[in-house]
């Protein structure tokens, strides 16, 4: 049986910085297990639009909605959502003075306080999911750029997030490494992860994403399955974008 379950749900959501319109009146809905990629120009609001469903951005206008309740940025615990819907970003971030097990840990063990050897077994178990089980006491300069990812993504799952955000995961790293990023994502969407993935890898998009949403100049204007998206683009400006990037 189908799960049905929403666990993200947009609604006409408005954004500006200053006098520019951002995120002019988007609309997404990601029900539990799904992948949803976010494609579309530099500048078009991508990065915007999943910034406001953590509350690393507070929109101007409009509701989010997490697992069905509305959030109040003003009135709702920000930290609990955030713990709820984890984000991996372009820049990995990672602290250079702790060991990858540690950057692992750090999270959880500031919020979840949990018991700190059952939080290192499951540190390693991440660990192990993304490939990287021999590097737990190394210091993150010794890491490629696609492991330095793939332990941001481990980081991330610490948390025990519901839902997951990557904003370009890939797009700092030198091609050779992109895959294996690719491969860790491709992995957790196969478990179940639900997920909004803003990317310009098209190929992983066609095999990955239940859907894909065409942004441009702060909208959402088309929305397909990938095969509709990448085949038969209804949009003029979506075939447009596709025969640049393609
Ligand atoms: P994308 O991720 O699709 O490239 P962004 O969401 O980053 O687009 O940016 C959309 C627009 O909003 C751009 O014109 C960008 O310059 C502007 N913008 C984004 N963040 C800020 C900010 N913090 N302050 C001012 N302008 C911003
Ligand atoms: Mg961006």
């Amino acid at each position: 049986m189908r799960i049905e379950q929403e666990m993200i749900r947009v609604q006409n959501l408005k954004k500006s910085f200053g006098s520019q319109e951002v995120l002019k009146d988007v609309n997404l809905t990601v029900k539990k297990g799904e992948v949803a990629v976010l494609i579309g120009a530099s500048g078009s609001g991508k990065s915007t639009l999943i910034r406001c469903i953590n509350f690393l951005e507070i929109k101007d206008g409009g509701e989010v909605f997490i697992e069905g309740k509305s959030i109040d940025p003003k009135k709702d615990d920000l930290t609990q959502v955030r713990q709820k819907v984890g984000m991996v970003f372009q820049h990995f971030n990672l602290f250079p003075h702790k060991t990858v097990l540690e950057n692992i840990m750090e999270a959880p063990l500031v919020v979840r306080k949990p018991n700190k050897e059952e939080l290192k077994r499951e540190a390693i178990e991440l660990l192990k999911k993304v490939g990287l089980e021999e590097k737990a006491d190394v210091y993150p300069a010794s890491l490629s750029g696609g492991q330095k990812q793939r332990v941001a993504i481990a980081r991330s799952l610490a948390m025990k997030p519901e839902i997951m955000l990557f904003d370009e995961p890939t797009s700092a790293l030198d091609p050779e490494l992109v895959g294996e990023v690719l491969e860790t994502m491709k992995q957790l969407a196969k478990e179940g992860m639900t997920m909004i993935i803003v990317t310009h890898e098209m190929g992983f998009a066609k095999d990955v994403a239940d859907y894909v949403a065409f942004m441009n100049q702060g909208r959402i204007i088309e929305l397909a399955p990938p095969h509709e998206i990448f085949n038969n683009p209804k949009e003029e400006r979506t075939r447009e974008f596709l025969n640049r990037v393609l």
